[in-house]
């Protein structure tokens, strides 16, 4: 099943930047893509168009089957970005129940999917905290627990480690590791600049250019047993 494709998608914006020359990709059901390269590469661009958040300048994108925004409108797409930000005034259970409610989903099945999302990424005991009783680590497993709450079929990921410690950093790239191989359904897209986190984490990592971003390779990698 193909999750993502990219016909020679170009972005350029109204400043005459150019974010992307030509990228054409595609990406099947179950695969973990990293997405390296400098800053400034168009790597945010990928995820915006690939999010529905931006419309590329030339070429087709297809999501689940569809247009990015009927991919987004079906909630079957799930984003984290690095300065993700939870509702302050509220519990870490009611920032994660929160895509749920708005997708009206019933009372008894949204307490139990808050668990499974909150066990995953091992907060299920932290559920009544506020977030800022929280470690900055722990925001982010909730960021990601928000997300994965819908079950949805495509995560995106954006430097979602970049503002953490080391220390923090490799706990929660293990962490992931552990959430999608109990998740292997779920096909992750993740951008970074950082050479060792892609290394570390994904099936595939996608490199790309300085300067308008272009692939400049594709490789399978044998850092995660996880196979497309
Ligand atoms: P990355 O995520 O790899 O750091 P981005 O996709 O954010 O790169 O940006 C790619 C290029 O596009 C950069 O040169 C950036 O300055 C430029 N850019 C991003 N957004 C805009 C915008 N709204 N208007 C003009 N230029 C932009
Ligand atoms: P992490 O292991 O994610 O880096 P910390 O080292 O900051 O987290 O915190 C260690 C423990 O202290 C965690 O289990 C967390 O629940 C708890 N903790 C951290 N900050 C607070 C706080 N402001 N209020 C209550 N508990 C906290």
């Amino acid at each position: 099943e193909e999750i993502v494709r990219l016909r020679e998608v170009t972005k350029a914006f109204d400043d005459g930047t150019v974010a992307l020359a030509p990228i054409s990709l595609r990406v099947r059901a179950g695969e973990f893509v990293l997405f390296l390269g400098p800053s400034g590469c168009g790597k945010s661009t990928i995820f915006r168009v690939v999010a529905g958040l931006a419309e590329p300048t030339t070429g087709s994108v297809e999501v689940l089957g569809g247009t990015p925004a009927q991919a987004r409108a079906s909630r079957e797409v799930s984003y984290v970005f690095q300065d993700a930000t939870l509702l302050p005034w509220s519990r870490v259970r009611d920032n994660v129940r929160l895509p749920l409610a708005l997708r009206r989903v019933d009372r008894q099945t949204t307490e139990a999917e808050v668990d499974r999302a909150l066990e995953l990424v091992g907060l299920l005991d932290r559920g009544d905290a506020y977030p800022h009783e929280l470690s900055g680590g722990q925001r982010m497993r909730v960021s990601i627990a928000r997300a994965l709450v819908t079950r949805p079929k495509l995560l995106l990921l954006d430097e979602p480690f970049g503002a953490l410690d080391e220390i923090t950093r490799q706990k929660l790239q293990d962490e992931l590791l552990a959430i999608t191989s109990r998740e292997p359904d779920t096909t992750v897209l993740f951008v970074t600049h950082n050479v060792f986190e892609a290394a570390y984490l994904a099936s595939r990592v996608v490199v790309l250019s300085p300067g308008p971003g272009r692939i400049v390779a594709d490789l399978q990698t044998d850092a995660s047993s996880r196979t497309a």
